[in-house]
């Protein structure tokens, strides 16, 4: 049986820091930029001296403790250690999954090794782990140690009180803190109590996905305005001069509608991979991550990117509640397969939504007979004997993202 496990989520909130408050977060970036850049340039100069990497603690010693007694590095002094402990060790992890990706023992697409970072990357980070001593105020404040007590937005509830704490800049200029919590499986196990449904997920043509069931689903409503929204900041964009001070606004509004598409995309695929994992026990879907031998559905590509991110969710979901998730690789030709009688029917154009089996006579919708052709690849639709899900499914491994990488998780479910 599978059970429902501890992992660590994160959870978002925007800040809002008031000027010198500011003034201290980009302080601490560029702190802990400086150093992340020290030992990265460290470690370049004992590979290109063939010399043995130093150790962390060797880094730890000359990069922070060291050169805040120099004049060129004093000004390390005025931010708080722990965020420059945890630049090191975002350099190191870097480094780690640079070569467990040269020696094929990490999983996902090749890591290329850690570069140097800039002022002007999009993104700015910093982390605080437990023993920084930062807190969250009576009156509902983030206190952070050398910044001070800045203001939250709680959109919700921390379920517990949190490990560790990162503040973000994003490229819309924005400001959010990234809580890091232990789940409570006890909690989870109430939540989302086990079930004996299961379904398929196919990944729609003309629709976000639609279910086994026959249930399509589109993009809600505050996606497709968001959406719109960017389109029309893009075109503004296009139309300013090179250099105008009105292509520096422009392209400020295109990267904060960009945000809330972002926004609003992960938002929409949290409610339903939600909705998803609460009704069923197992959930199959396509891999678009194994390249099939013949890529037929091409004109789906455009929705990968966005798929992949929702089927990270159900993911993890999954394996938090309990669930099974299956996933089948794109070989299985699932709309050329009728449902009902399981004769290949033969490739259909795109164009084709609807079709009738040579063999057996059924009237197909194109998606919905996928859907129901994903789960059964998956083992999933001989439910009726009361073992819905398959054993031994695919455990999802989350990447546990440093303060320098991207958040792949910016908040939880
Ligand atoms: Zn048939």
């Amino acid at each position: 049986m599978s059970s429902v496990i501890v992992m660590q989520l994160r959870y978002a909130f925007r800040l809002y820091p008031d000027t010198g408050q500011r003034i201290a977060l980009s302080r601490a970036f560029g702190c802990a930029r400086v150093v992340f850049n020290d030992a990265v340039r460290a470690r370049e100069d004992a590979r290109k001296a063939e010399q043995p990497f130093p150790k962390a603690g060797e880094l730890s010693t000359r990069l922070i403790t060291q050169a805040k007694r120099t004049a060129e590095r004093s000004w390390l002094g005025e931010v708080s250690a722990v965020v420059l402990q945890q630049s090191l060790r975002d350099a190191e992890t870097a480094y780690r999954n640079f070569f467990a990706s040269l020696k094929g023992t990490r999983k996902g697409p090749k890591t290329g090794p850690p570069r140097f970072e800039s002022r002007k990357d999009a993104r700015q980070s910093i982390r605080f782990t437990a023993n920084a001593r930062w807190n969250i105020t009576d009156s509902g404040r983030l206190n952070l140690p050398k910044i001070g007590a800045v203001k939250v937005t709680w959109s919700r509830t921390l379920p517990t009180i949190p490990t560790s704490v990162t503040v973000i800049k994003d490229a819309a200029g924005r400001y959010f803190a990234s809580f890091v919590i232990d789940t409570d499986p006890a909690a989870d196990a109430t939540r989302m109590p086990a079930t004996d449904r299961t379904i398929g997920i196919d990944l729609g043509l003309t629709h976000f996905a639609v279910l086994s069931d026959g249930t399509k689903i589109d993009s809600p409503r505050f996606l497709r305005r968001a959406e719109k929204k960017l389109k029309k900041a893009q075109r503004e964009l296009s139309r300013t001069q090179k250099g105008s001070k009105n292509r520096e606004k422009a392209r400020l509004e295109v990267a904060r509608a960009h945000a809330k598409v972002t926004d609003a995309r992960r938002e929409f695929h949290h409610q339903l991979s939600t909705r998803l994992i609460s009704e069923n026990q197992g959930i199959a879907v396509e891999d678009l991550s194994v390249a099939g031998p013949a890529r037929t559905r091409l004109a789906k590509s455009v929705h990968d990117a966005g798929w992949s991110s929702f089927v990270s969710m159900l993911q993890y979901k999954a394996e938090r509640y309990g669930r099974t998730l299956v996933k089948i690789g794109r070989f299985e030709p699932t709309s050329q397969t009728c449902s009902t009688c399981g004769v290949k029917d033969g490739p259909k154009p795109l164009d084709v939504r609807e079709w009738t089996c040579a063999a057996c006579g059924t009237v197909h919708d194109r998606d919905h007979n996928a859907a129901i052709n994903v789960k059964t690849a998956a083992g999933l639709a001989v439910s009726a004997c009361g073992a819905p899900v398959r054993p031994g499914a695919f455990p999802a491994q989350r990447e546990e993202t440093g303060s320098h990488g991207f958040p792949t998780e910016p908040r939880a479910a």
